[in-house]
């Protein structure tokens, strides 16, 4: 693809735009200036191909498209059909699925998918087999009540919050704590490390109807073929969400015990980490599970985006090429760089280290809570976000831990030795950053001091930094 054609179809775009509400094609314009210069460390984004983002601005956007390929609602499907078709086939390529549903809008939506799918499939179906009846409106008033309790007094099993878990498997605060009775696994103290014994342990207690793995902020690998010996001799349905991990699984970092999608009865997926495509989610399932998760739109979904399914055929193409699989080791040599960098000049890491696409730093070390650590980073020109660690002292909001990923930076090139220049920057910050005082003497959370001209002198050497791998570089809008 010449450079000039993504120049000239961003550019144009933008001048129609601009022609009918400029200020958002100057905020458009003015976020690529921002992504461009900004140190982005935040382990959930990434940058999308030109053609991916490209694939999404069009009349797809128009259509409504309730259904599955070739069963819609709707008339004139054909085409969405085209587009819906080739995703799910990428997506069952790419992964080894025997299904795949590319309707979820993201994370969240595809786990509500999956929720409920699995709720179908092991509550709802036999209550119908039970009452002899082949649909819900057939059930009597007294078995529908029945049913509903049933339905609302499932278990989930997930990984608690604090170890890295996902605030959909099970948390109160999201619909998903709401639906079941949730219990956690967390990690081992000392180590940090899942326990399995202890996860078979609480299995075996609790016996949920879904046994969840999965994670956002756990820096190692997870042995999924384990988690299922674990689901199986408990009969609870195992399921996966690799929404930040789904870039190592297609780029084949994770494979045998480490690859989610051959032990899990169900996957869940964002589309948007390190997988690199366009803001969404998906599904992935045996055959058994198929018809209830393509029943997602409209059970739980609004209508599908056809546009974004348009714009997942492209980033999953992208996925199978061979070039990803690089792609994807060097996220994964880019954040153990990362680890050994901070490491080597004194940071507290979660496990000691990473064999993924993430680093948490334990910023207790440094005399700072997460939230200051944050600010004083944000201040220096370093993206990134302060997350809980094991057993916090500070709380979900304040947090004692900084996220650190790599998927953004290896997309726009950074290397090795670049990783080992962004430790000494964010060690720098952090040292140099002390904790402030409340008005009545007590230490604040929040409060934090960092000498200006050190933070703009950071934010210089981060910037040039980046220089040398432009984002987009084939993107010019002057
Ligand atoms: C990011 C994430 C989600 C949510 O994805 P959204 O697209 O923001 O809805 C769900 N599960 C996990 C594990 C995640 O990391």
């Amino acid at each position: 693809m010449s450079r000039n054609a993504e120049s000239t179809a961003f550019r144009s775009a933008l001048e129609v735009i601009r022609a009918v509400e400029p200020r958002v094609a100057d905020a458009i314009g003015a976020e690529l200036t921002d992504q461009r210069e900004s140190l982005k460390l935040i382990a959930s984004e990434n940058y999308a191909s030109p053609a991916t983002l490209l694939a999404m601005g069009n009349w797809f956007s128009d259509k409504y498209a309730e259904g599955t390929v070739g069963r819609r609602f709707y008339a004139g499907c054909q085409n969405v059909d085209t587009v819906e078709a080739l995703a799910a086939e990428h997506a069952r390529e790419l992964f080894g699925a025997a299904h795949a549903y590319v309707q979820p809008h993201s994370g969240i939506d595809a786990n509500l998918v999956a929720f409920w799918a699995v709720l179908a499939d092991r509550v709802e179906s036999p209550a119908l087999k039970k009452a002899q009846v082949r649909q819900v409106n057939d059930l009597t008033e007294a078995d529908w009540f029945a049913l509903r309790r049933e339905l609302g007094n499932q278990r989930m099993l997930g990984m608690s919050l604090d170890a890295g878990g996902h605030l959909t498997h099970g948390f109160r605060p999201n619909i998903s704590g709401k639906m079941f009775d949730q219990r956690s696994y967390g990690t081992d103290p000392a180590t940090g490390l899942i326990d399995y014994d202890r996860v078979a342990e609480a299995a075996r207690e609790f016996k949920p109807l879904i046994l969840v793995g999965g994670y956002s902020a756990y820096p190692r690998k997870v042995n999924f073929r384990i988690l299922r010996e674990i689901a199986d001799s408990v009969g609870a349905t195992f399921m996966v969400d690799m929404a930040h991990f789904a870039g190592l699984v297609a780029g084949k970092v994770f494979t045998g015990d480490f690859d989610p999608v051959p032990h899990a009865h169900i996957v869940t997926t964002t589309t948007h980490k390190s997988l690199r495509g366009p803001r969404g989610g998906m599904v992935l399932c045996q055959p058994e599970l198929a018809d209830q998760v393509d029943r997602g739109c409209p059970m739980v979904l609004g209508g599908p985006l056809p546009h974004v399914m348009a714009a997942k055929a492209v980033a999953l193409a992208e996925a199978r090429r061979p070039d990803f699989a690089d792609y994807a080791q060097r996220i994964v040599d880019n954040a153990q760089a990362l680890a050994e960098g901070l490491l080597s000049r004194g940071a507290k890491l979660v496990t000691g280290g990473t064999d993924n696409h993430l680093v948490l730093i334990d910023v207790s070390g440094y005399g700072l809570t997460g939230r200051q650590a944050e600010q004083a980073l944000l201040d220096s020109g370093i993206v990134t976000n302060r997350n809980s660690v094991p057993q916090d002292p500070n709380g979900a909001w304040y947090t004692s831990g900084i996220r650190i990923g790599t998927p953004a930076l290896t997309t726009r090139g950074l290397g090795t030795a670049e990783m080992d220049q962004t430790a000494e920057l964010i060690h720098t910050v952090l040292t140099q950053t002390t904790a402030g005082a409340n008005a009545d003497g007590t230490p604040s959370k929040a409060k934090y001091t960092l000498d200006p001209g050190l933070a703009d002198k950071v934010a210089r050497q981060a910037t040039d930094l980046l220089a040398t791998y432009p984002l987009y570089p084939g993107i010019d809008l002057s």
